[in-house]
């Protein structure tokens, strides 16, 4: 009987080795399987994993392996692709990493995979599109990291802001994993107070607002211009997903799902608010928005789809 948490990871360079690593201090795991096409770097990111596991006190089990390791994992997380580089877009990357992505897709499912695919490759929204598509899995169990990163940072930001802690704002990103994202300020609460209720209080202005807005849609660009990627905080967000698919958590999480009629769109990965457990995304929800957020979810619809290969192709 299988009863290990097991993770099979594809793509072990910046952002999937910092997921790993993550992902073995946090004790989220039982089995962690790395693949990467650069079989030397990561037969020896497995390597050093392994020595750090005598001082380490839950028994994990870490290995590089190849895809029919996949057949019995639970989770199969997906960062494999080329990333952004300094003033590059995340759009800019489709074609190549749709390709890479759908190919390992294929290679995973052929194992007999029948778990939970969690893609972080970029740009998140399209690719997780790719995966469900090749996969032909059911949409719930598809799922893209989407703007669960955004939402840390603009949720880290007023914690700062507000010296309370990141657990009690309550504040998300939707939209696309990219530049026509956007904060639901209107259903925004920091301690159970609505911020805009700050704003009339003039706690807060919106000169302030939108300063930590931009902050938190431009951070990768700041990141990338002086280290070349980001990495630690995708991999944190990857983790507490992970986390809360095991712990059958029920968590609200903002991820990039398939919509089906959710706002009056459909046919499209997007992030918007969702309750993940361990059969993957059991719900989506969908809060009122202002007009105008409405219209500005609708533009990050339209500029993902008329930016998707495999829609485009379709019509
Ligand atoms: P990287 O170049 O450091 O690593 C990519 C890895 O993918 C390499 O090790 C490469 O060998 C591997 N790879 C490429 N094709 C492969 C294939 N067919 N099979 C197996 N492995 C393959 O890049 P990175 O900085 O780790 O970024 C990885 C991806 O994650 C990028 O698309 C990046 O944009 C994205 N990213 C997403 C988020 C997010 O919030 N979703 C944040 C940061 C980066």
């Amino acid at each position: 009987m299988k009863s290990a948490r097991k993770i099979v990871l594809i793509g072990t360079g910046s952002v999937g080795a910092s997921f790993a690593f993550a992902a073995l201090n946090q004790d989220i795991c039982d089995e962690l399987v790395m693949i990467d096409l650069n079989t030397a770097k990561v037969a020896a990111d497995a390597a050093d994993m392994q020595d750090g596991l005598a001082n380490f006190t839950a028994k994990v089990n870490v290995w590089h392996g190849d895809y029919s390791d996949c057949h019995d994992a639970d989770i199969v997380v997906i960062c494999a692709g080329i990333a952004q580089k300094p003033g590059q877009t995340r759009l800019e990357l489709i074609q190549t990493n749709v390709k890479i992505a759908s190919a390992i897709t294929k290679d995973v499912v052929a194992s007999g995979f029948d778990g939970i695919f969690l893609v972080a490759s970029n740009p998140v929204d399209i690719i997780s599109y790719a995966v469900w598509k090749t996969s032909d899995f059911a949409k719930e169990r598809v799922i893209g990291s989407g703007t669960a990163l955004d939402t840390a940072r603009l949720r880290y930001q007023l914690s700062q802001l507000f010296n309370i802690s990141a657990r009690a704002i309550n504040a998300c990103v939707f939209g696309e994993h990219g530049d026509s994202e956007f904060v639901a300020w209107s259903i925004a609460k920091v301690a159970g107070v609505p911020l805009i209720d700050l704003l009339e209080d003039r706690q807060l202005n919106q000169e302030e607002l939108e300063a930590l807005y931009e902050k938190t849609r431009d951070a990768a660009y700041k990141i990338i211009e002086a280290k070349g990627a980001t990495y630690y905080g995708v991999a944190m967000a990857l983790t507490r997903i992970c986390k809360a698919i095991f712990g059958d958590e029920n968590e609200l999480l903002m991820l990039s799902t398939l919509l089906q009629g959710e706002y009056g769109h459909e046919d499209v990965y997007i992030s918007v608010p969702c309750i993940l457990g361990r059969q993957g995304i059991r719900q989506v929800l969908t809060p009122e928005l202002s007009a105008e957020e409405a219209d500005k979810l609708a533009y990050s619809v339209k500029v993902l789809r008329e930016n998707n290969p495999l829609i485009q192709e379709a019509k």
